[in-house]
């Protein structure tokens, strides 16, 4: 499978900076050792975009953040150790790239240089049926592991984002990424048990590899989550499940969002962990059509070990019922398992010129009803802003994900600043209330500055770790609002 482009492209300039400094003859022709090499500017200009939501107005007036000056298609761990080198040695920058589906611009070549398509680096490697352990190569897509996990191995990873049939593995991983299930199955953090990373000098390593270990800090963890910033990863060892020999499902309403939200916790706090927890505002409850519109939706589904997944129902009901939850019986699970991974709305919206797009956060239980109320208010006095809205997508024995919702129709010459003013009241009300700064898309670009914020001096640790590993800087350089020698454009400029 290959990236899916988010919207139509209608030229190559670069929105962001300069057009990207040519390469030099030496450096593409170490690159063709590697594997196949793009250099001309459609081509370039393709790869060089995401499914940032505020890019795809860019890319509906012909330019995309900042053209890479040419892409790479290794297809094995030598070469990519080999286009790290190469680069290192000539100061070039290397952006990795899986799916290109990340929502914050992470895969986007901000300094130019080369674009790392590690999308022919796929398919699984190994499997020991025995413990529940997969090997599969980072540019695999979700619609493949799955299918070869199921039929072949009767096994599940249970890790299904919305954008599974967009998003790789390695994405996946670097990006620290969230399924549907994952309450039950867990976060890509707890799924993957090794992986292989190649460093930006080109040396290659192996980290975990058991179910747990007591040598060190875990090596593993610094390189979920770090973005492309601290490595490349080549290959990686995900947990696998049985695939489930049962599955229910149910749906209530609650009075508000904080009944609703109560409910959740008190379900978490029994121990249930049923695979999908949903709870939808009165906007969103209204959208999905379920209740009067003064509702709030709980949808739930759970699968696994039948005597497992009646324990977590029961659970459920019980909670439910205790909290007055009116039981309005499975048909709106049954309706968002059928449209669950349909995005036509964002490109749709996005050609009539409204800027969308979602913040996703965690919280302790605690914290959660009051960053509600703060972060949809904060946005919703944006100049603008048009609706805000929320669902919690992810739960937690202490806490959860809520997924902020939003859309703004400004004058087509403030699109920018009205983004930006909404992704300032948004993000800075959760902050301010006890929130983190996300909890599965990442930071790419777009919460850039923030991170000082969010990780006060745990910002200048994590600098210092991207400094040892990649003294060059030349790993995906201007993200994560980490520091950068080279020469990256920014956003906001
Ligand atoms: C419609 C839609 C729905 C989405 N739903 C979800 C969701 O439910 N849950 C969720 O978690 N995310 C979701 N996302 C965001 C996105 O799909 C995830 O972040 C995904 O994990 C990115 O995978 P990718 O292969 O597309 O990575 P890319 O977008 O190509 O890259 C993401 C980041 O990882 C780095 N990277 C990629 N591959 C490697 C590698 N092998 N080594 C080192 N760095 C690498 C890139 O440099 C970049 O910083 C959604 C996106 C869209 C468009």
């Amino acid at each position: 499978m290959r990236p899916s482009s988010p919207i139509e492209l209608t030229g190559t300039a670069s929105h962001l900076g300069d057009a990207p400094a040519p390469l030099s003859d030496d450096l593409l022709d170490a690159l063709r050792d590697a594997g196949d090499v793009v250099t001309d500017e459609e081509g370039t200009a393709e790869a060089s975009r995401d499914w940032w939501p505020l890019a795809l107005h860019w890319s509906l007036h012909g330019a995309v953040p900042r053209r890479a000056a040419a892409v790479v298609r290794p297809t094995t761990t030598d070469g990519v150790a080999h286009v790290l080198r190469s680069c290192n040695r000539a100061g070039v920058a290397v952006t990795p790239a899986g799916g290109r589906s990340g929502v914050v611009g992470g895969s986007v070549p901000l300094a130019g240089g080369v674009l790392l398509d590690l999308t022919a680096l796929a398919g699984v490697e190994s499997v020991d049926a025995t413990s529940g352990v997969v090997e599969v190569r980072p540019g695999t897509f979700g619609p493949d592991l799955e299918r070869e996990l199921r039929h072949d191995y009767g096994l599940t990873v249970g890790h299904y984002p919305q954008s599974f049939d967009l998003a790789t593995v390695g994405g996946w991983v670097a990006a620290r990424g969230a399924g549907q299930y994952s309450t039950r199955y867990g976060k890509i953090e707890q799924i993957v048990g090794g992986l292989e990373v190649v460093l930006a000098d080109g040396g290659v390593i192996t980290t975990g590899g058991a179910p747990a270990a007591a040598t060190g800090p875990d090596l593993t963890q610094l390189f979920v989550g770090s973005e492309g910033t601290l490595g490349v990863i080549t290959d990686v060892w995900l947990r696998a499940w049985p695939m489930p020999s049962a599955e229910r499902r149910g749906a209530w309403t609650f009075r508000d969002f904080e009944a609703g939200l109560e409910a959740c916790r008190l379900i978490l706090r029994r121990g249930a962990t049923p695979a999908v927890l949903r709870l939808y505002d009165a906007v969103e409850s209204a959208r999905g059509h379920v209740g009067d519109g003064s509702t709030c939706t709980l949808l739930v589904l759970d699968e696994g070990d039948s005597v497992v997944v009646d324990a977590a129902m029961r659970v459920v009901e019980e909670v439910c019922a205790a909290s007055s939850a009116v039981d309005v019986g499975a048909a709106p699970v049954d309706a968002w398992m059928e449209h669950r991974n349909d995005t036509s709305a964002l490109q749709a919206l996005t050609r009539r010129g409204f800027v969308v797009d979602t913040l996703e956060i965690a919280a302790p239980w605690s914290a959660l009803p009051e960053i509600f109320r703060a972060t949809t208010a904060a946005m919703m006095a944006v100049p603008h802003a048009r609706s805000a809205s929320c669902h919690l997508s992810h739960s937690y024995v202490d806490g959860a994900c809520i997924y902020f919702t939003f859309a703004a129709d400004p004058p087509s010459e403030q699109i920018d600043a009205t983004y930006r003013a909404l992704w300032d009241a948004g993000q800075r009300a959760v902050l301010a209330n006890g929130g983190n700064l996300s909890h599965h898309h990442g930071v790419g670009i777009v919460r850039g500055r923030f991170m000082a914020e969010a990780l006060g001096a745990g910002l200048d640790v994590f600098a210092s770790v991207k400094q040892a590993l990649d003294p060059g800087g030349i790993l995906n350089p201007g993200k994560m609002g980490l520091p950068t020698g080279k020469d990256t454009a920014r956003w906001p400029q």
